[in-house]
């Protein structure tokens, strides 16, 4: 297999027609991947994407085409996928205000040019879940929001219209399956890609703790900071540190690690009921 590209987390392989997905154990905070790998965290990406694509497969067609039928090193991390023609835009849906939603909220009073109601705080729920779409950035530029009519120049109406619509439809079985398990779903980004034929197909890594803001219900509340399944905890260790968040990222120490895997367990455990 020829390696098509490595991102921060994943690698990306082609073989033939199709690519091979492989999630690494890498963790990368402010955009630095960080020296010391987290064990098992890419299979648990991996294995929660795989359970959520087949709760979804009856909203949209996704480009998983087996989990097993990769090389053996890879099994458990990786996926085989069709090879799609990606969007050029970040599909995000939003219910909860945080992170740079909140921030855009703060400036503008829209988010994606969506206008929201004064007297939101950080982790507000929304009146209704938003579709906020974002540019896809170069490596080392930021996303941008886009405004839905920018997404109607980028890909045309009727695609525009869809990949709203899918968003809006996958963010809300998400949050429909999780509440039920004690998770709320702040917010997650999809990315979709054409197939061959045309047709709009689920693509990348989805409603997975790395695309996504997953906060325990019962201790949610509005005008904080929410406490977060995600790599916060690293975050806020590495705030200790005289570290100017510029690469090389400093070694994390054994039971920061050990913590952040219990993190990502126990988000898996939660929302898919079963055992890791
Ligand atoms: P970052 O390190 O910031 O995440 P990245 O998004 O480029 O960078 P990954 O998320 O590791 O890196 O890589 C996944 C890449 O594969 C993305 O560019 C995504 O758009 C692309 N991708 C996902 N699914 C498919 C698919 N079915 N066909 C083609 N490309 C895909
Ligand atoms: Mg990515």
């Amino acid at each position: 297999m020829k390696l098509l590209h490595s991102g921060k987390v994943r690698d990306i392989y082609a073989d033939g027609d199709d690519i091979v997905l492989v999630a690494s154990d890498r963790l990368s905070i402010y955009d630095v991947v960080l020296p010391t790998p987290v064990p098992d965290k890419g299979a648990l990406l991996t294995q929660l994407s795989l359970w959520w694509f087949d709760r979804l497969a009856d909203i949209a067609p996704n480009h998983v085409i087996s989990a097993s039928d990769v090389p053996p090193e890879f099994v458990g991390r990786a996926i085989r996928c069709r090879r799609l023609s990606m969007l050029p835009v970040e599909c995000i849906a939003r219910g909860y205000l945080a992170g740079l939603g909140l921030a855009e909220y703060e400036k503008h009073g829209t988010v994606s040019g969506v206008a929201l109601p004064p007297g939101l705080v950080e982790g507000s729920k929304l009146p209704e879940p938003i579709f906020t779409p974002t540019t896809k950035a170069p490596v080392g530029e930021h996303d941008e929001f886009m405004t839905f009519d920018e997404v109607v120049a980028a890909v045309g109406a009727e695609t525009a219209a869809r990949l709203r619509d899918l968003t809006l439809a996958v963010y809300t079985r998400g949050a429909e399956i999780a509440a039920g398990n004690g998770i709320l779903v702040a917010d997650t980004k999809l990315e979709f890609g054409l197939d061959p034929a045309g047709e709009i197909v689920l693509a990348d890594e989805v409603l997975t703790p790395d695309s996504s803001r997953f906060w325990p219900a019962d201790s949610w509340e509005p005008g904080r900071a929410q406490y977060s399944f995600d790599k916060q905890y690293v975050r806020e260790w590495s705030a200790s540190l005289r570290w100017d968040r510029t690469p090389p990222g400093p070694e994390v120490p054994t039971e920061v690690v050990a913590a952040t895997r219990a993190r990502y367990v126990e988000v898996y455990e939660r929302i898919t009921g079963e055992d890791w």
